[in-house]
């Protein structure tokens, strides 16, 4: 009979989830920092998420330590003032 569910800030967002954020990872082919295209999330041997994807310049897979969590985090950053 306890509902205790008052404690979510996350809840906030509505139909935002179609427009993927920018993620940006280093490219060691373009030896600089390209946008990712088609990037998904994996599970890495540390228990912690990357992001794979492909190169929005030359095509070639890239890959970016930190999950979706860590490119909103930065893009966040970004933001804020
Ligand atoms: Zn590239």
């Amino acid at each position: 009979m306890s509902d205790t569910q008052g404690d979510g800030p996350l809840s906030n967002q509505t139909a935002t989830v179609e427009t993927e954020p920018v993620v940006i990872g280093y490219c060691v082919h373009c030896r600089t920092k390209r946008q990712m295209q088609n990037a998904i999330q994996v599970c890495n041997r540390r228990g912690r998420y990357d992001l794979k994807g492909y190169c929005a310049v030359c095509g070639k897979a890239m890959y970016r330590l930190g999950g979706w969590e860590a490119v909103a985090a930065a893009a966040r950053r970004n933001t804020e003032r």
